[in-house]
């Protein structure tokens, strides 16, 4: 730390994200919950630039994004000014934490979720309200009622992969007519239910989703936000007075071109659903948990190993997880669906795993047999 730094920061615990590999192709990465189809075929032709479109990267880029906000706008049936775009979700939820921070600071989500919603809340000095799931790693929709401030829940969780009904979400903005509920809804296309629908007559909602996931453009950074017009106006409030730019030329291209092509969109979830159905079915016979994700990932523990030592192991044979050393879930991995091809290999990977683990167990049985 400097001695420049504002000592507001000084304690601030950034956000660690997944590790993204110097030497792409040689490890095999489901650490990030990215697509591993590419996005739809229109997103390569529109970024195949002549020289002349490419001399129109020397214009800032529309600051209101039109073109992307009215495609967005037109998928859901919604009016355009019901839509904003950030610099991934990311930078939608910053703006929301910023801009939604009720007078008593208090930020309510559930404890296990999302790992940024904390870091927002420091960064932002709001109070994070942690809500604990249920022993069975579900949200419990009834803790919300009558929360005091604003609310926000990822659905389907992360990385729990589990999902609250629609008519969940709906009880929590009932019981909540005065606090603002966010819905992040990183991971919805995958089998959950977006709750874009109880946008009509919840004033109290905004929905923010991703391409980064379901549209394959993790890294075009485009995420979007959809709610009652004063709500949108107070984000673009927000974002006029920090990044008015926020999105670039070719990202907005990308995002519209992606947004378009609704059959790909369909057939790449129903890919990624059915890989994920089998590799769970796959883990459980080799003795896992897998909890029920709606989601492009599960999360899974073996009955023989903790997180680390799975996750360590997988890694020694160039596959990347995702572990979280935290209390009540650092028996579990995060696993991001890949091609069915990645997913055998996973599946090899760990059954050798558990040969091996299975051999060291029957060893030290031996010896411990020996001594008594
Ligand atoms: N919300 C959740 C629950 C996520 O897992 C992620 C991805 N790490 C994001 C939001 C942010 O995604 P992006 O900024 O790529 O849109």
């Amino acid at each position: 730390m400097s001695r420049f730094l504002n000592g507001r920061y000084g304690g601030l615990e950034p956000y660690t994200p997944g590790e993204q590999p110097k030497v792409p192709g040689r490890l095999i990465k489901l650490n990030t919950n990215e697509n591993p189809y590419p996005p739809a075929p229109g997103v390569s032709k529109v970024l195949q630039w002549d020289p002349e479109t490419a001399e129109q990267l020397k214009l800032y880029s529309d600051p209101e994004a039109a073109e992307l906000v009215g495609a967005i706008a037109e998928y859901y049936g919604l009016e355009t000014h019901q839509v904003m775009v950030g610099n991934g979700s990311d930078e939608i939820l910053a703006f929301a934490f910023m801009a939604f921070q009720p007078e008593n600071g208090r930020i309510y989500f559930p404890e296990i979720s999302y790992s940024f919603y904390p870091v927002y809340c420091d960064i932002f000095g709001a109070k994070g309200m942690k809500v604990p799931l249920r022993d069975d790693f579900t949200v419990c929709p009834s803790d919300y009622y009558g929360a005091e401030g604003t609310i926000v829940i990822t659905n389907p969780n992360a990385p729990t992969g589990m999902a609250l009904s629609l008519g969940e979400i709906e009880s929590i903005l009932d019981a909540n007519r005065n606090q603002l509920v966010i819905i992040d809804e990183a991971y919805v296309d995958f089998g959950g239910e977006s709750a874009v629908s109880l946008l009509d007559g919840h004033d109290n909602l905004l929905v923010v989703q991703t391409f980064s996931k379901s549209r394959s453009l993790a890294g075009a950074r485009i995420g979007f936000a959809m709610g009652h017009e004063d709500v949108i106006a107070d984000l673009n409030k927000i974002k006029f007075s920090f990044n008015p730019y926020n999105l670039n030329r070719l990202s907005i291209l990308a995002g519209r071109e992606a947004i378009k092509d609704r059959e790909y969109f369909r057939e790449t979830c129903r890919k990624i659903i059915e890989t994920r159905e089998s590799l769970a079915a796959e883990l459980r016979e080799l003795g896992f948990e897998v909890l029920p994700s709606k989601a492009n990932f599960v999360f899974a523990r073996s009955g023989h190993m903790g997180g680390e030592e799975y996750f360590e192991a997988l890694r020694q044979r160039n596959i990347i997880v995702r572990y979280f050393k935290k209390p009540k879930i650092d028996d579990f991995v995060r696993i991001t669906i890949g091609t069915d091809e990645e997913m055998k290999m996973l599946i090899r990977a760990t059954k050798e795993i558990l040969d091996e683990k299975l051999r060291q167990e029957k060893r030290e049985g031996m010896t411990k047999g020996e001594k008594s």
